[in-house]
């Protein structure tokens, strides 16, 4: 099957999906899907340091934020980096590193990850024809596209794969989980608002259940800070991701401030790390990341 089968059956809403199950194509995903996909990845083909799994119990929080910046200061620092956007719903990565026109390749059955910025990158977004097209699919034929994602990427040899998981505690971050062989690891990104508080509690069970250690919790948008006066105000109020840290036994990574050149940085496709490398909230987020940087 050519790329564009591929892509073309893989994009199919659920209701034409139901229609193409009687396909035999092995390596097309609604097939993987409806055969109940293996969850174990392909070792032979990759070799992945540590992967670490960015989880958050909902939407907005700055998940992929975190996770390309993780992923860029561990470029920084030296190592070979792949970043997986499993978000299937909201793809934001390759307009978070400037490759919204980038296409996926195949080489021997797999998909060739794009090289973005010195990563190595996967996303959804790249397998969608137009990119304000919505998937819709339901949950067997999710969890096939991203154990897909996870076996059939060529990675090759990486030191650390990052992976902007899906939110929440449901089917596609477990299939995220489940095909993870070696080293694994989540971090798990939150705000400070009292309604974010239950959601990360329950990404915390998750990891605990499925048994994926937590490097630690990062309170993202906490408090801004005047670019003017400099006095800092806790929109959103502060301190959450540390209680419940200390709650849990968990570290605590950090709090990272709302800042303006974090979503133009976004929106632009520059790694805010990179790009305003020099800035006050960069030198708070590195010192945030330091600890994964500097461990493993
Ligand atoms: P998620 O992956 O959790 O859905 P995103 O990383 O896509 O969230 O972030 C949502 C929006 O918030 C983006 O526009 C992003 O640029 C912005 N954002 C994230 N973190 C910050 C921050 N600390 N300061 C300002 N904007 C932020």
């Amino acid at each position: 099957m050519s790329h564009d089968e591929r892509v073309s059956c893989q994009q199919a809403a659920e209701p034409s999906y139901a229609a193409c199950t009687g396909c035999s194509e092995t390596s097309c995903s609604s097939y993987l899907a409806a055969e109940s996909p293996s969850p174990t990845a392909n070792p032979s083909i990759n070799t992945i340091g540590e992967t670490i799994v960015v989880m958050s119990g909902k939407g907005g929080v700055g998940k992929s934020t975190m996770a390309v910046n993780i992923a860029i200061s561990l470029h920084m620092a030296g190592y070979r980096v792949g970043l997986l956007d499993s978000d299937i719903h909201g793809p934001s990565i390759p307009t978070m590193l400037g490759v919204t026109d980038g296409r996926i390749l195949e080489s021997d059955g797999h998909f060739l990850p794009i090289d973005a910025q010195g990563l190595k990158v996967i996303s959804i977004g790249f397998f969608l024809e137009n990119r304000d097209d919505a998937v819709i699919w339901r949950g067997p034929v999710k969890a096939g596209v991203i154990t897909q994602f996870m076996n059939d990427v060529l990675w090759g040899e990486l030191d650390y794969l990052i992976v902007d998981s899906p939110p929440g505690t449901g089917d596609e971050p477990l299939s995220v989980c489940q095909a993870i062989t070696g080293k694994a690891a989540a971090v798990i990104v939150t705000t400070p608002q009292k309604v974010a508080d239950v959601d990360v509690r329950k990404s915390i069970s998750f990891c605990r259940d499925i048994g994926i250690p937590i490097r630690g919790i990062i309170e993202n948008m906490s408090g801004f800070v005047c670019p003017h006066c400099g006095e800092k105000t806790a929109l959103f109020g502060s301190g959450g991701g540390k209680a419940l840290a200390d709650e849990f036994l968990l570290p605590f990574l950090g709090e990272v401030p709302i800042d303006p050149a974090i979503v133009v940085s976004g929106d632009t496709g520059k790694p805010f790390l990179d790009r305003y490398r020099d800035s006050v909230s960069a030198r708070v987020l590195n010192k945030i990341l330091e600890p994964l940087t500097t461990t493993s």
